[in-house]
């Protein structure tokens, strides 16, 4: 066995022992491979291995790997989106976790009918940690939600966040918290939000006690990225 087959086997015993232990059912969530900076040979390793997903972080690095990878695998883009890169980023990914504006979303929607297709995206959302400091980020988020329903070649998958890093993972906790608590705000108001992309190699069992169905792990499949 490899070693990328032997991380991604005990990250999938670490995400069913958390589903378990949280009473929930391990197929919910989602492993997403985060394969930014990793090398072609160790992403197809991490694809004949058995992953479904891969993350990648910028546009020009993905293409490169699409293109010769192909899709036995969806792939997902989790970093930040520049406008211009939109088209590229229709063509080429299965869902984008970072929307984090209306311009944006109004051209991903502009590319998508371009190409004939809807596109799946989730609100990146910057949360304080703290429930009583929901206020502005929580209003813009409904704004962009609402844009995403009128918006007729994108889709409302969920929700996405990325807590500050922290040595301790229990630290995550209260983003993951804060982020669940939106969700079920916007279902409560009439925006249908289904996924919650959070948690990382150091924090991916909190985040699903916390309700997380997609948790986007690099360092503990692939190694430290240099
Ligand atoms: C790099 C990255 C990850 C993976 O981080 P690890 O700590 O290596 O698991 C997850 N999400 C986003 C948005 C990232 O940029």
């Amino acid at each position: 066995m490899t070693q990328i087959e032997e991380n991604i086997l005990r990250v999938m015993e670490r995400i069913e022992k958390a589903a378990r232990k949280a009473g929930r059912n391990p197929e919910e969530i989602k492993l997403v491979a985060v394969s930014k900076t990793v090398e072609i040979a160790r992403v197809r390793e991490a694809v004949e291995a058995g992953v479904l997903i891969l993350g990648e972080n910028y546009v020009q690095e993905a293409q490169k790997k699409i293109e010769e990878i192909g899709h036995p695998v969806a792939w997902h883009f989790i970093g930040h989106l520049q406008s211009n890169k939109a088209k590229y980023a229709v063509r080429l990914f299965d869902m984008i976790h970072s929307l984090d504006s209306i311009p944006l979303a109004e051209e991903l929607d502009r590319r998508a009918e371009k190409e004939g297709r809807t596109m799946n995206v989730m609100i990146e959302v910057n949360l304080s940690g703290e429930t009583t400091k929901f206020g502005s980020e929580e209003a813009r988020t409904f704004d962009i939600a609402r844009k995403v329903l009128n918006l007729r070649h994108l889709s409302l998958a969920g929700l996405m966040t990325m807590p500050p890093y922290f040595d301790s993972p229990e630290m995550s906790r209260s983003y993951f918290i804060q982020l669940r608590e939106l969700k079920e705000k916007m279902i409560k108001e009439g925006v249908p939000v289904k996924e919650l992309s959070m948690g990382m190699s150091n924090d991916f069992e909190v985040a699903i006690e916390e309700g997380a169905t997609y948790v986007r792990v690099g360092t503990a499949i692939f190694g430290e990225r240099k």
